[in-house]
């Protein structure tokens, strides 16, 4: 059975794409169908094949072949030529990699645009580290002892829909590299792109086995692989209640070990020293509606110092106005749809819960056209400490404005929450940028930007925002065990 189809963007731009599960370097056939959507319209694109656990078991199986055929003692150097000829296919085929995240995600072309870019930096980045993971040499007591990073085995990946693709490299890069094989569960949402970059994993050469995507539901081939009894690891990126849902699965299978990104409500103070109010008022906006809000460290508590807030407003919302919402395939969209319908009513309960427990709806708040899941930007105020929108995350357009009187306020009411995946302060005066800096609990902070991650610096999350670190050479752990070897230089028995 073959499973190829054309796709044809609403801007005439056609792809061929294998909509089967990729596994051992073949697309072969689910125990079933899921339709996937385009936001922006609401209308079925395709429909791809789901895995359930039968196909995890053959996946798993066939990464589990991989690993001990040749994948884990493989030349490094080998693992680093396919992963940037990967990056040069990703480069080549990038129009059709971005068409595709666009029409099944609703993110706008640009944006993806600037997603596939940052698969290709990344596969090249981690290409780099294949031939430089080394262990120690550590004297003990007349003994000789070194240690050796060894890969894990099986890994698996279980990532989200608000960046498919990237997200999927996120976990494939640094567990190749690694000598780890890997099988990935892609969001039913949005499988599209990752079927594409299926086809570019065989064309690169890589040897069958060390790749899988399987697409498929969460509670069926999602739970199938994080109870796998040969899967050595899950790298898990969504909500809380699912990371919580993968650990669980892992306490009661084999102990995998797992690492977890999950969400956020960060917080993004703006002092009213800043240099630059038009930067700050950029970053802010930038830093909570891009990707439709969608963005797991969205800042979308803003805090701001009581000699600016009125202007800080006034600014935020003639920038925030200026932002196109609409069509993503044009070209001057800032704002795409958010990704289904649950989202969007899941969005809009969160905007009717804010007006009822009284903060002001100072912008938007309302649904924007007929066809889609698009939303009005949404600004609220007077948000004060308890209110559900300040405390919970709502993944969509929707930011809780408030004003603060000095530092340690600001920095109590930033931390007083279960997430801590990122922050950013905003000020001219590099003393109190420090001061808060230390003081946020926070995996990231930015000063004076927002929305900064590249693949050499560390991203994850304190408190329930998550355990473990991706990206630079701090993810590599997540895939590599250490083995220390002891050996005896004395004669004497
Ligand atoms: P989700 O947790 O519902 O789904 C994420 C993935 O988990 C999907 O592939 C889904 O199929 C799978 N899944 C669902 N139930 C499962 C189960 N019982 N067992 C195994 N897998 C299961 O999240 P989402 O709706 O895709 O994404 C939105 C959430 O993800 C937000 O809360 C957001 O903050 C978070 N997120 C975090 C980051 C980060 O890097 N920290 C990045 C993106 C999204
Ligand atoms: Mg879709």
């Amino acid at each position: 059975m073959t499973f190829t189809t054309t796709i044809t963007a609403p801007d005439g731009y056609k792809i061929n794409l294998n909509t089967g599960l990729f596994i051992n370097n073949e697309f072969v056939s689910g125990a079933n169908t899921i339709d996937t959507v385009n936001p922006a319209t609401g209308k079925v694109i395709t429909s791809v094949q789901a895995a359930e656990s039968k196909q995890v078991d053959i996946a798993v199986e066939a990464a589990n072949k991989a690993f001990h055929n040749g994948w884990k003692t493989s030349d490094p150097r080998t693992r680093a030529r396919l992963m940037h000829k990967l990056a040069d296919l990703v480069e080549r085929d990038a129009n059709d990699l971005a068409h595709l995240e666009t029409l099944d995600n609703g993110k706008p072309l640009t944006n993806a645009k600037i997603d596939v870019q940052g698969v290709a930096n990344y596969f090249r980045y981690y290409a780099g580290f294949c031939d430089k993971l080394h262990g120690k040499v550590i004297e003990t007591q007349g003994k000789l002892s070194y240690t050796v990073h060894e890969p894990l085995g099986v890994c698996g990946a279980i990532i989200p829909w608000n960046f498919p693709m990237v997200m999927l490299t996120w976990k494939i890069a640094p567990a190749i590299c690694t000598g780890n094989t890997i099988v990935v569960k892609t969001s039913e949402m949005t499988p599209l792109s990752a079927l594409k970059l299926a086809q570019l994993v065989k064309e690169a050469g890589f040897a069958p086995g060390v790749i899988n995507i399987l697409t498929g539901y969460g509670h069926i081939a999602g739970d199938a692989l994080a109870r796998h009894m040969k899967v050595a690891k899950i790298a898990f990126t969504g909500s809380v209640n699912v990371g919580r849902a993968i650990m669980k699965a892992a306490a009661e299978s084999n102990l995998k070990k797992i690492t977890l990104e999950l969400g956020g409500k960060s917080p993004n103070i703006i002092f009213d020293d800043v240099e630059n109010l038009d930067e700050a008022v950029f970053w802010a906006r930038f830093g909570m509606f891009y990707n439709a809000g969608q963005v797991c460290f969205a800042g979308s508590r803003i805090y701001v110092q009581e000699g600016i807030y009125d202007k800080f407003l006034e600014k935020f919302k003639a920038m925030t106005l200026s932002g196109k919402v609409g069509d993503p395939f044009a070209a001057d969209t800032f704002q795409g749809p958010q990704i289904s319908e649950t989202q969007l009513n899941r969005v809009m309960k969160y905007i009717d819960i804010g007006k009822k427990e009284g903060a002001t709806c100072y912008l938007g708040g309302n649904k924007v056209g007929n066809a889609g899941y698009f939303i009005e930007p949404t600004v609220f105020t007077d948000v004060t400490p308890n209110m559900t929108i300040m405390k919970e995350e709502i993944f969509g357009p929707v930011v809780a404005i408030s004003k603060f009187k000095d530092m340690d306020d600001v920095i109590a009411q930033a931390n007083n929450t279960e997430f801590g995946l990122a922050a950013a302060v905003h000020t001219s005066n590099i003393t109190r940028a420090v001061r808060v800096s230390n003081a946020l609990e926070a995996g990231s902070v930015w000063v004076n930007c927002y929305s900064v991650v590249a693949e050499n610096s560390p991203f994850g999350g304190y408190k329930q925002s998550g355990i473990g670190r991706e990206n630079g050479d701090y993810v590599l752990s997540n895939y590599t065990q250490v083995k220390a070897v002891k050996i005896n230089l004395s004669s004497k028995l």
